[in-house]
Parts: structure tokens; sequence; C-alpha cells
């Protein structure tokens, strides 16, 4: 069946690996960084019980900030303990092998197996296109579907970091730059939102306008939905931009900017008034005051990259 949606939404892209990883450090580092929270809470209101520590290096001298530094550091940990993890899952026995050292090949032998794993570049630790002699470990990232699909979990723990910031998936779909190589896609995208809901769908749904089967077999027919938004859905909490920065920088996520083009007012003063006595918000973003860039008669830059923004995401598939 062939469908077409659109979703409107205000938010960003990431990369669904950083996004992934994200997730599973965040589920991992839960209970230390609660426990982490009572002790900042407890210690605030002069509460904090130490027990079995000398008297002059208890927990209780610590300040605020060198606790929120122990939760950074870990949560970095967990990050890239979350992609070494994946890594080890997808990597073939042959590359496993030659990475521990345990393979006799000419350029791993002659050095000890610590050195081999620590030098970035022969053994697949990043994510990304993996070296491989004979293409088995990207064979392995195919069968587990991992560029295109995302189980249960896996939708759970995104759902949980991202609700935990007050912010959605805007789909369960991915982007993919070249959608013919979804299957080995390492930078497919994937949709953050601020949470809207519509009248006629679960809460936990984000809303997109779907039309199904436009084309079916022989016949080609047109299809078509058209959904209304309440003036209250536009208007964003105060803390909007705050909760995306938040989540975007304590979670190391990859941020990538794919608008092309974006919808603007048309500027109705331009032919009544003169340049100089035209109204100016003193926000930029709204008033796209950027005079060196109208000066060369270019669109003015609105958004920073990977800035949270409205946007109107468009994804059809053809079963053809
Ligand atoms: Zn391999
Ligand atoms: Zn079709």
């Amino acid at each position: 069946m062939c469908w077409s949606n659109a979703t409107l939404f205000y938010g960003l892209w990431v990369t669904t690996a950083s996004l992934n990883f994200a997730a599973t450090a965040h589920k991992a580092t839960r209970p230390t960084v609660l426990a982490i929270d009572l002790i900042i809470s407890r210690r605030r209101r002069g509460k904090l019980e130490i027990e079995g520590q000398e008297e002059k290096t208890t927990a209780r001298q610590l300040p605020e900030e060198v606790w929120e530094l122990v939760k950074d550091e870990l949560l970095g940990v967990e990050i890239r303990k979350a992609e070494l993890d994946t890594l080890d899952a997808l990597r073939c026995t042959f590359c496993t092998e030659r990475d521990s050292g345990v393979y006799d090949c000419e350029c791993c032998s002659l050095r000890p197996a610590q050195l081999v794993q620590m030098e970035d570049g022969h053994l697949w630790s990043r994510w990304g296109q993996p070296r491989c002699p004979d293409a088995a470990c990207i064979e392995g990232v195919w069968r587990s579907g991992i560029t295109w699909l995302r189980n249960k979990e896996q939708l759970s723990d995104i759902s949980s970091l991202l609700s935990h910031h007050r912010l959605t998936l805007a789909s369960e779909q991915m982007w993919h730059e070249d959608p013919k190589l979804f299957d080995e896609d390492f930078e497919s995208l994937s949709a953050i939102a601020h949470p809207l809901q519509s009248t006629n769908a679960p809460s936990d749904t984000f809303p997109t306008v779907c039309a199904d089967d436009i084309h079916n077999g022989e016949v080609t027919a047109k299809a078509d939905a058209v959904f209304g938004l309440t003036p209250e859905a536009l208007a964003l909490p105060l803390d909007a931009d705050h909760r995306f920065a938040r989540l975007v920088f304590k979670y190391r996520l990859l941020l990538v900017d794919r608008t092309k083009s974006t919808i603007c007012p048309i500027d109705e003063t331009k032919d009544e008034l003169p340049l100089l006595d035209q109204p100016v918000t003193s926000n930029p973003k709204l008033s796209g005051d950027d005079s060196s860039a109208k000066k060369d008669g270019q669109a003015p830059s609105l958004f920073a990259e990977g800035e949270p923004r409205w946007m109107l995401w468009s994804l059809a598939e053809s079963c053809l």
C-alpha cells in the first residue's frame, strides 16, 4: 500500500545512533543519578547522614557542582559504553578475534593485543562503516536491521529519555539521505518534537496527517486528509528551547539541520513605509534582521544550525 504523511512539529533532528546510545545510557544511569540527586537534596536541607567515613572527608563537604560533574562523567562513560556494546554485538568473528589479538594476522600478531585494541582505525570502535576485510561485519549490520528498525525496548528507552525532558519522537520513522541505502545508513536521522496530540488518536501518538492507498494495483487514485490546529497547539511553553538544549547538551546528541527552505511571512509594509520606519521586533529570529544578507538579495539566515523550530515534514512510500 502506498502512503504519504505530513507532520508539523516544533523540534530538531539528531542522528538516530546518538539518540539510541543516549537512551541506553539514560536507562543505565537512572538508579545512580537518582541516588546522587537524593544526596544533593539531603545535603541542601542539611540532612545528609554519613556513615563509616572520616570526619574530614565526608560526602557532606563535597559541593553540589562536584556531584553534578560526577553525574555528567558517568553519563559520558555510559554513552560511550552503549556505542561499544552495539559494535561488539555486530562485529564478525574474524574481526573480534583479530581485534582481541587472538587471530594471527600479520599486522596484529607483531604487537601486543592491548596496543591493537587501543589503535583507532584498526578496531571498529566508532559508529560508522566497519573496516572488515570480507564484509562480514556489514552483513551483521544488515541482519540486525539496526539502521532502519527499532525494537520495543529501544522505543521504550527513547520514550523514557525524551519524556524525562518533556519531549517526544515526532515519528518512529527514521530519515535516510539515500533511501536505497537504508540498510547500511549509519547517519540516519530521528526527529525530536515538543509533544502534541490529536483529538482522534491516542495521546501517546504524535499527530500525523496520513493519506493511505493513493495507488492500488492498476488504478491510480488520490487520497487526502486534513487536520485543523488550535491556536494553543502552536503556543510553545516558555522553556521549550531550554528542554531541547538540556537534552542535546547533556546526552551528547549529534544535531543535523535538514530543512530545505523556510516559510516566512510576506512583508506587507515593504511598499508602504520607508526602510528605516519598518517595525522590527527585538527577536532576530522573528525579524530576520540580517541586513548584510538582504543587501545581497539573499534570504536572511533565520536559524542557527540545529536550533529547534517549527518544521513541516512530508514523507511518502510507494509500493511500486
Ligand atoms: Zn568483520
Ligand atoms: Zn502503490
